[in-house]
């Protein structure tokens, strides 16, 4: 394991945002964390981790040793004629994952295909798209506690997943490093395609049986249509959470906004964040090099040399701004570091 100083990390963000770390290295193995651990203390210096940078926003250089995880494998840990249990290393690429479940016919997570980032960020915010979240097909997770070096087994209970949630972004902030995720799949599959418009897209391949490949390729041709490419321009996907309201807040906007979409959500109404941001006016805003992307107003851009600084203080006027045309409070749902 080589441990780099001052390097820029603009190559391991999404959003292209260029600080640098005093110190970066990869870990493709346990004894890897174990010894950047170590490293740590003998430096006297805080340790963090990095998947795919997907999910971060950098607003400032990282003081300490960035850790770039990439412990790979999978491996089948018991199975049935329903189910199959699949412990995948928490440096795999989440969408390969996808793709080798789609191969060995094992469903629930085709809906959760094209989402950038590695298995063991995944349970971080409860990743979830299209009607279906990481923890419908969660069975457990190994984690080690980055100041004891024990690890831990975390059940669904224990990692308290909410919508973008879950105990590793609240109070286990920072404490963890998760090691490997197991999902429970299923052989005999059930189907979600009524969110969004996933039944439209299967409709243009009339010929095409439903399967769980078919609903893989329906949400990768919607995704690849809506969202920008980070590829070709710097973004971390949505980067506010869509708010839950009260129904009591919501018959009061319904009668000024008739038009407000809405998703009933328990006791309360949950608002698509975008349609909120449009109607500020902010779809399509640009400012120099950052800005809200024209066909996406979820998605802060940077088009090119844009500060992590001048993208976390333009959410700021879209919070303000939102708060202010509906009394709605925005939540970034993007790790602010
Ligand atoms: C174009 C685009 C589309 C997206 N679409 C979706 C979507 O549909 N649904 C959705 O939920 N998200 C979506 N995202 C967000 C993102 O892909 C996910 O949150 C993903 O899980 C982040 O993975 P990552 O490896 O890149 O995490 P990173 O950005 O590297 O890290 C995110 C957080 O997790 C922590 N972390 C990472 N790995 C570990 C580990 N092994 N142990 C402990 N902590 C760790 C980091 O410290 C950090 O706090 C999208 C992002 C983009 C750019």
């Amino acid at each position: 394991m080589k441990i780099q100083l001052h390097i820029s990390l603009r190559p391991y963000n999404t959003m292209h945002i260029d600080v640098n770390s005093n110190a970066f290295c990869v870990i493709h193995t346990e004894s890897d964390l174990v010894s950047a651990i170590d490293w740590c203390y003998q430096q006297n210096m805080p340790l963090h981790i990095l998947g795919g940078g997907s999910n971060v926003l950098f607003t400032k250089d990282v003081e300490g040793l960035l850790i770039m995880n990439k412990m790979k494998g999978i491996q089948i840990v018991s199975e049935d004629e329903h189910f199959v249990c699949v412990k995948f290393m928490s440096g795999e690429i989440w969408h390969e994952c996808v793709m080798w479940c789609i191969e060995h016919n094992y469903g629930g997570i085709e809906n959760l295909s094209l989402i950038p980032g590695t298995i063991g960020a995944a349970p971080i915010q409860n990743i979830g798209a299209y009607g279906v979240e990481l923890k419908d097909v969660f069975q457990q997770l190994e984690a080690m506690e980055l100041e004891s070096r024990v690890k831990n087994i975390f059940t669904v209970d224990d990692c308290k997943f909410g919508y973008r949630e879950s105990v590793f972004k609240q109070e286990l902030s920072g404490k963890f490093c998760i090691l490997s995720v197991t999902l429970k799949l299923s052989k005999v599959h059930t189907y979600h395609t009524t969110y969004g418009n996933i039944q439209d897209e299967l409709n243009k391949q009339p010929t095409a049986q439903l399967s769980i490949k078919s609903i893989s390729d329906a949400v990768i041709a919607i995704r690849q249509s809506k969202l920008p490419n980070p590829v070709q321009i710097g973004n971390a996907g949505s980067f506010f959470k869509n708010p839950l309201i009260s129904k009591a807040h919501f018959t009061t906007l319904k009668n000024q906004y008739p038009a407000i979409p809405n998703y009933p959500d328990k006791d309360k109404v949950k608002i698509p964040a975008a349609w909120l941001i449009e109607q500020c006016h902010w779809k399509g805003f640009r400012e120099g090099d950052y800005g809200v992307h024209a066909k996406q107003a979820l998605c802060l851009v940077n088009y090119a040399n844009a500060t992590g600084l001048q993208i976390y203080e333009l959410s700021a006027r879209i919070i303000t701004s939102v708060q202010q045309a509906f009394n709605i409070t925005l939540e970034r749902e993007v790790n602010i570091w």
